[in-house]
């Protein structure tokens, strides 16, 4: 496991968004970070969802949070402006920003990949990360030390039978976030790099190895140290990494 030990409050004063927040790793990651102090902006498809993590940071006497309800897939640019004004007005800064949300799509080779689950899995997993970066980029290049993270997957190095576009968009979100990394570098305090969480017991998970006991797996919780370690100024200067949960 990542070795990290979070001190207590690293995320004070600092307003974190987090995609797919409503399950997962996303839904974890957006509790710890309110743990440690951060105000979290949970932004995700499914809005009930959204309300239980915002239930749950609430009567943990967390930081208050804010809901963005979002469908990833079918957002348009104008959308991605929209939540850069709300943050704007809401809280007037952005110091993390936590692309987590992910479709896995179809596991099958490629001739006979339905081209339809093709683009909805690039567009979540691709269109929409560089989409919503644009649009916050100004806010956080505000920030005296912004943190963008992206997800990754073990297939985002190395290609897989039957990964299919699961694999290639993880391929482009680590070179999106190695054009950020670079772009940012010397020129703003933009830092950005990425996690592959390894295998861990998510729903996504279950449904790409439905055989497995979930039992053997880490829990999303397991995993928080290089979630933390990310989004807070102790992995300050690492730009363009991509490191592993384990
Ligand atoms: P998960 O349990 O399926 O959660 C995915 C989250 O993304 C959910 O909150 C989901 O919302 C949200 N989402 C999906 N489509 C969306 C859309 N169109 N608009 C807005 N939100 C959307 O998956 P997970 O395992 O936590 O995965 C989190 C990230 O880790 C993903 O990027 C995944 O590729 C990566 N990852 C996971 C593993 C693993 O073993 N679990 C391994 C490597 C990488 P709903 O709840 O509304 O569906």
């Amino acid at each position: 496991m990542f070795e990290y030990q979070a001190p207590e409050g690293l995320l004070e004063n600092r307003v974190i968004l987090v995609t797919g927040a409503g399950d997962g790793i996303g839904r974890t990651a957006a509790i710890t970070y309110a743990q440690y102090g951060a105000t979290v902006v949970l932004l995700g498809r499914t809005t009930e969802k959204l309300e239980q993590v915002y239930d749950e940071i609430e009567s943990a006497g967390y930081p208050q949070p804010a809901i963005i309800p979002l469908n990833l897939e079918v957002a348009v640019p104008h959308d991605y402006d929209t939540v850069a004004e709300i943050i704007t007005r809401e809280f007037g800064r952005l110091d993390g920003l936590l692309h987590n949300a992910g479709l896995l799509g179809r596991l099958g080779p490629l001739h006979q990949y339905d081209p339809e689950t093709w683009q909805q899995v690039m567009q979540v997993n691709v269109n929409a990360p560089f989409m919503l970066t644009r649009a916050l980029l100004p806010l956080l290049r505000e920030s005296s030390d912004a943190s963008v993270v992206f997800t990754s997957s073990g297939v985002g190095n190395k290609g897989r039978a039957h990964w299919g576009a699961y694999s290639v968009s993880k391929f482009a979100t680590e070179g999106l976030m190695q054009v950020l990394a670079d772009e940012e570098d010397g020129l703003s305090r933009v830092r950005s790099n990425a996690i592959n969480p390894g295998a861990t017991q998510t729903t996504m998970r279950a449904s790409a190895y439905p055989a497995e006991n979930p039992d053997t797996l880490p829990t999303p919780e397991e995993i928080m140290p290089v979630y933390l370690y990310l989004m807070g100024q102790d992995s300050h200067p690492i730009n363009g990494q991509v490191l592993k949960a384990r």
